[in-house]
């Protein structure tokens, strides 16, 4: 094993940089290249490859791909796609990010105590997000004392005893929170949430507290259930495909297999998204021959420009189409035996639209009518539509009532609820959905912690507890006391950077479970303890058995998965375990649960899964079954169990925002560059937008451009003023790029800093980072002063 320090390649990035005295801020060298029309191809699989050879794991990591999203292999630990039910191909049932997210935990680099003796905190501090995640696999737990510059090692025996301690002398659990990632198995997530409420708190911030939370909040009261309704299948035989701020070649790329099977059998597919991605474009499947060396497949059959948040005006004029087609083709256009049958709410919502207008609301979306008139055509006689979204609606603003209008748009065409029809949310985690469905939730319902009472014998708390934004604030007034993170790297993935820095640094204790060093690391509490975790690709031992865990896809399938890899350390020890040996130091002997019993077993964790969830019966069976099990889901099959009216699913009622700018205003969207997965930066070029050596710039309109007075390749300082407050995020790069005008596209997470934490989701509370107004200035060399001062 290599271990790693700062004179290998870490540093070497950060040295390629312009010299920064105290500005932590620098820019790269960045190259403009072809902005791609499609997605994956030859060039996919290479980045793959590239990024096994930079982690020193080429041999080791080819190896883990060829079981990575296999029966008897291991869930990829990227996002949440399902993988084929019946058949998976022997070459590989992965995408370059599948790869490139393996290729992070296969790393053959390692960081030692030797790593954290020779550097200090402050020091790492100054390192970008891309050199820190590049560092290597964390391999010891270590300890950050009270006032101390350097973390050092501490057993883990002691690391219980200190977290216990700092639990059993808060003057009330709910001065504690605790934090998931997505990534959290189904076994090591229902142990932490028990611990939670055992301890006595619903403290449990998630990271869908920032994905898709606004699915839930709008699905659930319309169709029954927080989640997706359709199976892969679905996509195979459907008429219609819509994909709306979604970006499927770089945040869900196997998502593109399913288009192209769909459209082969005479799907058509509609894009709505400021950006006209490459992956909504075009494929290059690299498992066909066609794919490598022919011209792919043309997946967007229409591409729909829409302003940012110009969705909700853009789906009403296609309904306002679709009911005038209706009017001239009665009962061709609306299902009106499943209206009449399965909805509540019809006449209401369709009265609504005599105060619309179809030239007004085009304006709104920033789209023709002549495309908008084309979309309702290619929807209006047929029956089978799938809407498939990510976080271009999500984190609207509004984006609980945007999603509650494409339920609105199915349930006028009855296109949900049966074979090739449905909604879509794509989960960007794989097991976020999982983690949910353990209860990990700052708002259970009464009738899960009733199963638990009655199941275990304690009273779980009932109050709800913070989600991520409320946890952030609570952290800031120091009602919150410490933060224990399951995964993730909380500090880069949450709003208002500077606002919950200062939040975390008020904490007395920060625990991080981890596989790698991250920011959060280092923005830490008083004291600080990190973690270091097996990854989903490493070999899991537990008393010389070699234990597989369980994810949830976006689907619904609950399925197996077990690592092969040798782990990097022995001290590595896994999350379950991690949870248990937490418990059993902090609650003693007595507690009403018998943790070592989890400890001991995965499918000890399991059997009580199955007494405290419906849904799982038979679990530990069921798993082993090839390709896993479907949970239950009554609005895949048209039963719409609604708690408000009964079994049926209502329109709903939804504005049209007013999304005035002041003149010298624009709207920006933070988004993911195709080299990241979320937090964790692979590298520093979005091929597929031209980008290349460079994370800091902001894509602006050439009108844009011209009218403010810039050109291309101007440096400008970012600013926003929500709440009276000046937050900046300096020295960006202007590239003139294909977005709608007065709309800006900057990358998450270095313009987090300009999200307000007040500029919320409406109902689910979730940062809108897709909808941020900002002013964009000439770039001042003294900004720094300002922002140190902030
Ligand atoms: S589509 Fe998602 S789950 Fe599948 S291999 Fe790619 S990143 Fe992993």
């Amino acid at each position: 094993m290599e271990e790693n320090n700062l004179d290998d390649k870490g540093q070497g990035q950060a040295a390629n940089r312009e010299p920064a005295a105290e500005n932590p801020y620098r820019l790269l060298d960045l190259k403009l290249t072809k902005v791609e029309k499609w997605a994956a191809g030859v060039p996919a699989v290479m980045a793959a490859m590239r990024d096994l050879v930079e982690e020193r794991t080429f041999f080791r990591g080819n190896r883990a791909l060829l079981k990575m999203n296999q029966f008897e292999g291991f869930d990829c630990p990227s996002c949440a796609w399902p993988d084929p039910d019946d058949e998976r191909s022997p070459v590989g049932e992965y995408c370059e990010n599948g790869a490139k997210a393996l290729a992070e935990e296969a790393t053959t680099k390692r960081i030692t105590a030797a790593f954290f003796k020779a550097n200090a905190v402050f020091d790492l501090a100054k390192l970008d997000d891309y050199t820190i995640g590049k560092m290597g696999r964390l391999t010891e737990p270590m300890y950050m004392p009270r006032g101390g510059t350097h973390y050092q090692p501490i057993s883990w025996d002691e690391a219980f005893k200190k977290i216990a301690a700092h639990l059993n002398q808060l003057a009330s659990a709910d001065e504690a929170a605790f934090y998931t990632s997505g990534r959290t198995s189904n076994e090591a997530s229902f142990v932490y949430q028990l611990f939670a409420k055992v301890y006595g708190t619903n403290n449990m911030p998630d990271c869908s507290n920032m994905c898709h939370e606004t699915s839930g909040s709008a699905l659930g009261p319309t169709i029954g259930i927080g989640k997706g309704t359709v199976k892969l299948e679905d996509f195979y035989h459907t008429d219609v495909i819509i994909i709306i701020g979604h970006n499927p070649g770089t945040n869900a790329p196997r998502m593109m297999s399913a288009l192209e099977k769909g459209k082969k059998n005479g799907a058509k597919i509609i894009a709505i998204n400021p950006l006209p991605e490459a992956g909504l474009m075009g494929f290059h499947n690299p498992q066909e021959i066609s794919g490598i060396i022919g011209n792919g497949i043309k997946l967007a059959d229409l591409y729909l420009p829409v302003k940012i948040n110009g969705d909700m005006a853009l789906l009403k004029a296609i309904e306002l189409l679709l009911l005038d087609f209706e009017k001239k083709s009665p009962g061709e256009v609306l299902d009106h035996s499943f209206i009449t049958g399965k909805t509540t709410g019809y006449d209401a919502f369709v009265r609504q639209f005599g105060n619309y207008d179809l030239d007004e609301l085009a304006r709104h979306a920033g789209v023709s009518k002549a495309d908008i008139y084309e979309a309702a055509q290619m929807m209006a006689f047929k029956q089978r539509i799938i809407v498939c979204w990510g976080m271009g609606l999500t984190q609207q603003h509004n984006g609980v009532d945007l999603i509650r209008e494409i339920v609105n748009l199915l349930l006028l065409k009855g296109s949900i609820g049966k074979p090739g029809a449905g909604v879509c949310p794509v989960r960007g985690h794989s097991n976020v959905q999982g983690n949910r469905t353990m209860l990990i939730d700052e708002k259970p319902t009464d009738e899960q912690l009733d199963r638990l009472q009655q199941f275990f014998g304690f009273n779980p708390p009932r109050k709800h507890g913070y989600d991520v934004v409320r946890a952030i604030k609570a952290m800031h007034d120091e009602r919150l006391k410490m933060l224990f993170c399951m995964g993730g790297n909380f500090l880069s993935a949450t709003p208002d950077t500077t606002y919950t820095a200062k939040a975390m640094r008020k904490l007395s204790l920060t625990v991080y479970v981890s596989t790698k060093l991250n920011r959060s690391h280092l923005v830490h509490g008083q004291e600080s303890l990190i973690l270091p975790t097996l990854s989903r690709s490493d070999i899991d031992m537990v008393n010389g058995v070699h234990q597989f865990v369980s994810t949830e896809n976006s689907m619904g399938v609950i399925e197996k998965s077990k690592g092969i890899l040798k782990p990097v350390s022995e001290h590595l020890i896994n999350e379950t375990q991690i949870v248990c040996r937490m418990a059993i130091a902090t609650l003693g002997s007595g507690s009403v649960i018998n943790w070592q019993r989890y400890h001991d077993s995965y499918d000890a964790v399991r059997d009580d899964i199955e007494k405290c969830i419906p849904g799982f019966d038979n679990y530990n069976a069921r798993v082993l079954q090839k390709g896993g099990f479907y949970l239950p889901n009554a609005a895949r099959e048209g039963i719409f169990k609604t708690k408000e009216f009964g079994d049926r699913a209502p329109f709903t009622l939804t504005g049209i925002p007013d999304n005035t700018l002041a003149p010298d205003e624009y709207l920006m969207a933070t988004t993911r560059t195709h080299d990241q997965f979320n937090t964790t930066i692979y590298g520093l070029d979005d091929r597929y937008r031209g980008i290349k050596n460079e994370r800091r710039v902001i894509f602006m309109n050439p009108a844009d451009i011209e009218k403010a007075g810039f050109k291309p390749g101007d440096k400008v300082d970012l600013f926003n003023y929500d709440d009276g407050i000046e937050r900046i995020a300096p020295l960006f790069i202007i590239v003139s790029y294909q977005i709608p005008e007065r709309n800006t596209v900057t990358y998450f997470p270095e313009t987090n800093v300009l999200v307000s934490i007040n500029n919320v989701v409406k109902e689910s509370n979730m940062p809108a980072s897709k909808y941020v107004k900002i002013k964009i200035k000439k770039h001042d060399p003294d900004i720094y002063k300002r922002i140190n001062q902030l």
